[in-house]
């Protein structure tokens, strides 16, 4: 087994993670089974605790793991399986190591970073090598060299490095190359200095990938080679791209990244075949057609707050020959303003999902809008519950109908707590959490799409559908197309009086690929193109 560790210098956000994913793509497709990880140098035990205007979109996997936006990445540029082992934190590492120190595990000895959390981390790569056998296991470490609490991460990779053996490993250090204006030029010196910062710790970077504005020049090259003890060859181009970051796999391929990283870990496998790949990208990048879609949501101003919702939307689109622009109008602007006002000028308006009361009334009338409009409306988790709500309100007549979550005491709870969330305390991974079955109603839109009576989705959620509302709502066009195999929990919701309205309480987005859209996107994305006509 090969592994790369893929590091960042000089400033943060310079897209490790795309650069990550990107070489996974290129290895795949040469043939080798490929998995991705990532550490975080961070003390919370997960990302679900942080706000996504802090951290970006949380991640959920599969087996419930909430994790790093860049695992959603991981899992759109390869086809790596991955779990709670892929991610892991210094809060994970520091909470297994502290509940060994009580379970008397270290008796008698002092513990410390050095080597008790480095070994844990190195037992976590380890781990994952098991438990995710592949030919290149490439782990990103989060995070920006130089950083103090980044430190036992590199030192547990060096270790790691001697243990098994320099030929089997590598490091793949991705930098900042700024252009000066002033002086008309691109500067080296913030790589080497942070270079420097990885010699420092007994690291040396195998290959360096510059993320630049301009053409870094051959000189420059030379410049970043002799500095940086890094072969010439070895030093990429990481050109920003120009449309879509699934043309970085395409780039960097022309700069020969696979090809170098295969040469140094003496991996003989044929040239990555990217047909597959260039023809989505050729879709993506010249549509036919183009439909705006409005988001209303709350987390506006982080750009990565919606991530995998902004992807599913660019795969759906791109199937379907046609550019989707995803416009974010803030919820709280539509609860002083009228929402047709803001709202009349798209083909479609999703509902993402959500936490707390702020914007909530704002999202209401946008659903509102939708549906006295005859709009396609996508609603995502709370999009649902929103989509509920608005019904029970306009359609039913129950002025006060709430989720529980916003109104403790609405006299008419249509969303309320998941009964085994009633006891729930804690705040950390309490949710109702990863992939669930959900049972398809024959003859409704939701099968139609999927094509199967069984489907399997992702949750994040405390709230449900409250069933006593169930045949009131029903009766008056409200369709309950997807519910739990037991029948207790709704799923997926559709209007029977309108072309095109669908809520479902899992998030789809977290399954959707380039080259496989999903189902509910796909048919999101046709509802609006059909809507603008
Ligand atoms: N806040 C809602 C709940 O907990 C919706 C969650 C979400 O949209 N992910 O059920």
């Amino acid at each position: 087994m090969k592994y790369i560790f893929v590091t960042g210098g000089v400033v943060s956000s310079l897209g490790k993670g795309i650069a990550a994913a990107s070489l996974g793509t290129l290895l795949e497709r040469r043939g080798l089974k490929v998995t991705l990880q990532k550490l975080d140098p961070y003390l919370n035990v997960d990302p679900g605790t942080m706000n996504p205007f802090e951290h970006g979109e949380v991640y959920v996997l599969d087996d419930g793991a909430e994790t790093d936006l860049d695992l959603g990445h991981y899992e759109r540029f390869t086809h790596s399986a991955l779990t709670r082992a892929s991610n892991s934190t210094s809060g994970q590492i520091y909470e297994t190591v502290l509940a060994k120190e009580r379970a008397g595990e270290f008796l008698g000895k002092t513990v410390q970073v050095v080597p008790h959390i480095t070994d844990e981390i190195k037992t976590r790569i380890n781990k994952l090598a098991v438990s995710h056998p592949c030919d290149v296991l490439i782990t990103e470490i989060g995070g920006t060299v130089g950083d103090i609490e980044g430190l036992p991460f590199l030192e547990a990779i060096r270790q790691f490095q001697f243990e098994v053996g320099e030929e089997n490993c590598m490091i793949m250090h991705v930098t900042l190359v700024p252009y000066i204006k002033a002086a008309g030029e691109l500067k080296t010196k913030p790589s080497q200095q942070s270079v420097a910062k990885l010699r420092e710790i007994g690291l040396h970077p195998d290959v360096l990938i510059a993320r630049t504005e301009h053409d870094l020049t051959d000189d420059l090259r030379r410049k970043l080679s002799t500095f940086c003890n890094v072969p010439q060859k070895a030093v990429i181009e990481g050109r920003d791209v120009p449309h879509s970051i699934y043309e970085v796999p395409l780039f960097l391929q022309k700069e020969k990244l696979d090809d170098i990283v295969c040469e140094r870990l003496g991996l003989n496998v044929p040239p990555a075949n990217m047909g597959e790949w260039e023809r989505f990208v050729k879709r993506l990048l010249n549509p036919k057609k183009r439909v705006r879609i409005a988001m209303v949501g709350k987390y506006v101003e982080h750009k990565d707050a919606y991530k995998s919702i902004d992807e599913s939307i660019n795969h759906a689109a791109a199937s379907l020959d046609c550019g989707a622009e995803v416009v974010e109008v803030d919820a709280e602007i539509l609860e002083s303003e009228d929402a047709g006002r803001h709202l009349a000028n798209y083909a479609g308006i999703l509902v993402p999902g959500g936490f707390g009361e702020r914007g909530i009334e704002g999202k209401i009338a946008a659903a509102a809008y939708a549906r006295k409009h005859g709009v396609p409306y996508l609603g995502l988790c709370l999009g649902m519950q929103i989509a509920t709500i608005e019904f029970a309100r306009n359609v039913l007549g129950l002025a006060k109908a709430n989720s529980t979550e916003f109104d403790a005491k609405s006299p008419d709870p249509v969303i309320d707590l998941l009964p085994e969330q009633k006891k729930v305390k804690g705040k950390g991974a309490t949710m109702r959490l990863g992939t669930w079955p959900t049972l398809l109603k024959p003859g409704t839109r939701a099968y139609a799409l999927y094509g199967v009576p069984e489907i399997r989705e992702r949750h994040r959620h405390r709230y449900e559908f409250n069933q006593a509302y169930r045949e009131r709502m029903e009766a008056a066009g409200f369709i309950i197309a997807g519910t739990s195999p037991d029948g207790k929990l709704v799923e997926l919701i559709e209007l029977r009086d309108h072309p095109w309205f669908l809520a479902c309480q899992y998030h789809p987005e977290f399954k959707s690929k380039p080259t496989a859209p999903h189902p509910l996107f796909k048919g999101f994305l046709a509802a609006c193109l059909a809507h603008e006509q």
